[in-house]
């Protein structure tokens, strides 16, 4: 197996992304080729390169990239002229899809949700929960954590945690407190306990939250992992202090740290829960906030979108869910990978003194500094490996690697991955000791 990139062909003419494309571009600078193909967990550019995804599209392609039964799937409805598009009309698509949602993951987890189709980013899901929120307690105020991320359109942003990404803003972001996340003082201090007590102390300032929201692993945010009994906590305030509490799976959900949903089995059923990036399994753009049904009152059209359902998305969602999630077959190689990863992420960390991170398949190592982390990743992609960083200081390598992985090819790509940590770390050894 070559891993190396070899560049062979024509080289594609890229003069047309800076003479036409917005700089706000991000990923293409740091990857700067053309790509053309992927299958599985391939990527190829244009020249002949092959990389292993490590990325995923941030996790949004956990099941690879254009995986035969999802594709079949999406051929065949198109070929028989299956609606494209039909606003939130009742399709043969949408019954697919939300039969398979109930029989194969809201039932068998004892979960009792109705489904709000929203515009097809996970941001458009973000802000249907927040406004949902406030409007059934009549509160302005969402309590949302340090580090967190829940997308780019005001409302979410107000939620988001990043600095550079709130200038974009351009307008003030309220209505928002953003608390401690779990473990951001340290291991000794509670930061449950410090959300309680503001919010039970009638000076602290802290206004009556409409909702919590939360991930359990942060995944922009440096893959901070809450643990069970925190979020526990949290829902346990939310409820006492009259708020909803969100959990925004949006990253690790679909399958990312193990179940369906990143909750599973913690003992809170949360009020909201908001899912994109994974949720078609190809891919495609489909956003999703599930609602207790008590939570559901809306008026027709209240909230409303062109592209809310989208029914290619339907359809290879429902196929990802029978494929994947009709059995126990596909957790259990999930949490052989995670250990599996966990386990080689523990080495490389100690070997250097940096910390692992994360839970199930969303891990990373946190190397202390965003420019060693960069050189790290890019001399990664240089050997064929896709791979990217999150935290605040961009210091968090992240393994988010599709789940349907062999084992053998995510053990090739995290020695690539040690051997550029090794290679970083001894050359800023080399630097710092001159
Ligand atoms: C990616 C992400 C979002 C935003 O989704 P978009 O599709 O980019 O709008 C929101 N929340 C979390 C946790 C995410 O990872």
């Amino acid at each position: 197996m070559t891993m190396s990139p070899e560049p062979s062909g024509t080289v594609p003419d890229t003069a047309i992304y800076d003479r036409r494309e917005s700089a706000v571009r991000s990923y293409a600078r740091s990857m700067p080729r053309q790509f053309g193909r992927a299958e599985g967990v391939w990527m190829h550019d244009d020249q002949g390169g092959r990389y292993l995804d490590f990325l995923s599209g941030c996790s949004t392609l956990n099941y690879g990239h254009n995986h035969p039964i999802l594709k079949q799937a999406l051929l065949d409805y198109i070929s028989a002229d299956g609606i494209a598009h039909g606003l939130d009309l009742h399709t043969g698509a949408k019954q697919g899809f939300l039969t398979a949602f109930e029989d194969l993951i809201l039932t068998p987890r004892g979960l009792d949700y109705r489904a709000m189709f929203t515009g097809p980013t996970g941001t458009n899901a973000v802000e249907a929960a927040i406004k949902l929120a406030r409007k059934i307690t009549g509160r302005e105020l969402v309590i949302a954590f340090t580090n967190g991320f829940h997308g780019m359109t005001l409302g979410a942003l107000a939620c988001t945690g990043n600095a550079a990404k709130r200038g974009g803003a351009g307008v003030p972001l309220s209505h928002v407190a953003h608390e401690p996340y779990d473990g951001y003082y340290g291991p000794d201090v509670d930061t449950a306990d410090l959300l309680e007590q503001r919010l039970a102390d009638p000076s602290s300032g802290l206004d009556a939250p409409a909702a919590i929201l939360v991930e359990t692993v942060q995944g922009e945010g440096g893959l901070n992992a809450a643990s069970p009994e925190w979020l526990r906590r949290i829902a346990d305030i939310a409820k006492s202090h009259g708020a909803l509490l969100i959990v925004d799976d949006i990253q690790a959900g679909c399958g990312r740290t193990g179940g369906f949903f990143s909750f599973e089995a913690m003992g809170f059923i949360p009020d909201i829960v908001t899912l994109a990036k994974s949720l078609s399994g190809m891919g495609l753009p489909f956003a999703l906030t599930l609602l207790r049904p008590e939570l559901d009152q809306w008026s027709p059209g209240e909230h409303n979108g062109t592209f809310r359902g989208n029914n290619h998305a339907f359809v290879t969602a429902t196929a990802a869910l029978r494929h994947f999630w009709s059995t126990e077959e596909f957790h259990r190689d999930i949490e052989r990978r995670s250990q599996l990863l966990e386990s080689r992420l523990l080495r490389i960390a100690a070997e250097h003194g940096f910390e692992a991170r994360g839970r199930g398949m969303m891990r990373g190592i946190n190397l202390g500094s965003g420019e060693l982390a960069a050189t790290v990743t890019a001399a990664c992609f240089d050997a064929g490996l896709i791979i990217e960083t999150s935290g605040a200081h961009d210091e968090v390598i992240k393994v988010l690697a599709p789940l349907v992985i062999d084992d053998a090819v995510l053990g090739i790509g995290l020695d690539i991955l040690e051997t550029k940590i090794r290679e970083a770390a001894e050359n800023n050894y080399a630097v710092a000791a001159e």
